[in-house]
């Protein structure tokens, strides 16, 4: 920062010792273009409507102090007066105002202090109303050989209004101009190599930071123009309004460019978001002052501009030193450029305000400044792309090294996740077992339990046929006594007398009658036997229980042989009822259907059992069939249930018995061995009434499977 301060100095010191004219004689042109003010007398015509005969009579001409007279910003318009000595050999004197930017420009030669005009012109005129065709404004004033004449300027702007005027020899005008020139192309063609450099390096990249900044330099370029009357003078001569507006738009434009690429350039949002939302507030008021300046009141636009334009400069300024402490490189060249742009501003402006003199140098250090800036970002940029790789090169690395980490993690969570898989399935398989088991336990302390009561009924119905031939036993022995001791008596009788004396003694015993009775107690025996036999036959019928396999099986059969299992528990406390209609046999396991028929009858008896209301007690028992299943319907005229019942019957550990007679497991299994045979259930129950229970079973197991499929 000192450094560039002390370029600044040396440029000031520079300047300033540049010569000029102090004396207020008439302007010599021979010894060559020198800014003339100090010559002039200036008159202020705040109405502007003064006739150059009204001027030259006016009284309140003052001398002006300056080289080139600065006017300011104001709706005045100005009446110059100077005098010119033709001490050249020349009949003619060209006379040159090197500021493109006034509006209004009328040039009077006096003659006998009448205004004779050579030319009413101005940067809000046509091109053509130009006598010598230059951006700038040059006349060719007919003074001859020594001749001394005066001439009168009326000049009016809305901008910043400054007259440096020159005087030269015809013979001598291009050359001076030639300086100026070269400057200018110089300066065109570093900004023309930068722009397309960059719109190269934006093509090839596509990083919009490159394209803004060409629209930047563009910009920039086109200011300087503008400035300089050469944007007028070759690009939009045409239209008069934007001839006069172009700097200013094209400065704020450029400001806007500049402020943008910064943004990217050091990446503000990341670094300083609160200063990065705020230049937005920059941009609505430049779109204010814009308008003021465009619309409503010129001069006061194009003040309120300067000093936007100036804050917006120091916002941007210090914002990019805030970053650049930050440890930005970036930020660093953006401060470095920026300077140069500040340091060529600060210069203008000086002059503008009379600080620092107008020369060629105060006039350039603007141009000179941003063509620095533009060099200086442009290298910034280049650089750009080493930190961008190097950023890059970073991130890639970085996560690369992400990536490794990441894969060790899902390796390592993948084992623990497979190990954690292993534990449970292990887990739930011994849950599984201990569940089946559990299953097998309850269906087995289900079939115990019925097993049970059976017993009591049939060891009750046993009892009786065995004691049957129990209590024949001992008169079948006596009887048989008495027919063996007759016979033997009857073996010892050797004469006839004793066979007479046997014969007595056997009517006397009554041995006729014990072996008539032999007859009857024998046909008792056989009965109990038979119905001994009878119950084992039915028990082990339905002892088919555990058979496995798939059968053809009679319903009728099994529910005949359940019958009997079950018939002697309830003699006479409950009518059992079969009301059987043939019907094909069933493709099913036996031994489980049998066990559906007991569960289901066992429940209906024991409904029936459980009302005390003197209705007969009865189930009955039907089957019918139809082509494709067989039905078997079981109604009781029970206690019924209750729908809040009814609707849990078949879930397991459901039931409403005492503890010790209902294990709640018989629906369960009756409804899973039924779903198992692809049959259905339903129960219908009224509570007091009774309840039927209808088990439909397909005829033949295969198919039904193969229909369903
Ligand atoms: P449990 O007989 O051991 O109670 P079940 O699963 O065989 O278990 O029956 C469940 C419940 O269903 C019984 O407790 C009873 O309340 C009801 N239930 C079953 N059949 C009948 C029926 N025919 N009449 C009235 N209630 C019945
Ligand atoms: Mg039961």
């Amino acid at each position: 920062m000192k450094t560039h301060l002390g370029t600044l100095l040396l440029a000031a010191a520079m300047i300033a010792s540049v010569p000029s004219l102090t004396s207020a004689q008439p302007v010599p042109v021979a010894q060559g273009p020198v800014h003339i003010g100090k010559r002039f007398s200036i008159l202020e015509d705040p109405s502007s409507a003064l006739s150059p005969i009204d001027a030259i009579r006016t009284p309140g001409y003052r001398a002006s102090e300056m080289d080139v007279p600065n006017l300011g910003v104001s709706n005045s318009a100005y009446w110059i007066r100077f005098d010119v000595k033709n001490d050249t050999d020349e009949d003619a004197v060209i006379l040159d105002i090197q500021h493109a930017e006034i509006e209004e420009l009328d040039v009077y030669l006096l003659k006998d202090d009448v205004p004779v005009p050579i030319a009413s012109t101005g940067q809000n005129a046509p091109l053509d109303s130009r006598t010598i065709a230059q951006p700038e404004f040059v006349f060719s004033l007919p003074i001859a050989s020594a001749e001394e004449r005066g001439v009168l300027l009326r000049v009016k702007s809305d901008k910043q209004l400054q007259v440096p005027v020159q005087l030269h020899m015809p013979s001598r005008f291009s050359e001076s101009r030639s300086m100026k020139n070269l400057t200018i192309g110089a300066y065109i063609g570093i900004m023309l190599v930068m722009l397309f450099y960059n719109l190269f390096v934006y093509f090839s990249i596509r990083d919009r930071s490159y394209f803004i900044y060409v629209a930047y330099i563009l910009l920039v370029c086109l200011t300087q123009l503008a400035f300089w009357g050469h944007g007028q003078y070759y690009l939009w001569g045409g239209s008069q309004w934007f001839s006069i507006k172009a700097s200013l738009i094209f400065t704020f434009a450029t400001a806007i460019a500049s402020s943008e690429f910064m943004k990217r350039f050091i990446n503000t949002r990341e670094h300083v978001p609160i200063m990065h939302r705020w230049l937005s507030a920059f941009y609505v008021l430049i779109g204010v002052v814009m308008t003021i300046y465009l619309f409503i009141a010129p001069p006061l636009g194009y003040k309120l501009a300067q000093l936007t334009a100036g804050l917006l400069a120091t916002y941007l300024f210090v914002t990019a030193i805030i970053v650049w402490r930050k440890g930005s490189r970036q930020a660093g060249y953006f401060i470095l450029a920026w300077t140069a742009f500040l340091t060529g501003t600060m210069v203008f402006t000086l002059k503008d305000m009379g600080i620092l003199p107008y020369n060629d140098l105060t006039v350039f250090t603007m141009p000179i400044g941003s063509a620095i800036e533009g060099v200086l970002l442009s290298f910034g940029l280049a650089d750009r792309i080493n930190i961008l790789r190097r950023e890059k090169e970073r991130s890639q690395a970085e996560s690369l090294a992400m990536a490794q980490e990441n894969e060790r993690l899902i390796r390592e969570q993948n084992m623990e996740l497979e190990r954690k898989v292993h534990e449970r399935t292990a887990e739930l398989r011994e849950s599984n077992e201990t569940l089946k088991r559990t299953q097998v336990q309850l269906v087995q302390s289900e079939k115990m339990a019925s097993i049970g009561q059976l017993t009591a009924g049939i060891a009750h119905e046993i009892n009786n046929p065995v004691n049957f031939i129990t209590s024949n036993i001992a008169p079948l022995r006596r009887n048989l006594g008495e027919v063996v001791e007759t016979i033997n008596a009857y073996r010892k009788a050797e004469s006839p007398d004793a066979v007479a004396k046997v014969r007595e003694e056997e009517e006397r015993a009554g041995i006729q009658e014990s072996i008539e009775e032999l007859d009857g107690i024998i046909a008792s025996v056989s009965e109990g036997a038979q119905r001994t036999a009878e119950i084992v036959r039915g028990l082990r019928n339905f002892s088919r229980l555990d058979e496995d396999d798939l059968k053809h099986a009679d319903l009728n059969e099994g529910l005949a042989s359940t019958l009997a299992v079950l018939a002697p528990q309830y003699r006479g406390k409950t009518e059992l009822v079969l009301d059987l209609q043939e019907m094909p046999k069933v493709e099913c396991f036996p031994g489980k259907i049998n066990q559906v028929f007991m569960n289901v009858m066992n429940n209906a008896a024991q409904a029936t059992l459980a009302r005390m209301d003197g209705r007969p007690r009865r189930v009955t028992v039907t089957t019918s069939s139809n082509e494709h299943e067989a039905i078997v319907r079981i109604s009781d005229t029970g206690v019924g249930m209750p729908e809040e019942v009814k609707a849990r019957i078949f879930e397991p550990f459901f039931t409403t018995k005492p503890v010790g007679e209902g294990t709640g497991l018989g629906l369960a299994i009756v409804y899973g061995i039924i779903t198992e045979h692809d049959g259905r259930i339903q129960v219908e129950s009224e509570p007091g009434i009774g309840s039927t229970f209808t088990i439909t079973l397909p005829l033949q197991r295969a198919r039904q499977l193969e229909q369903r499929a």
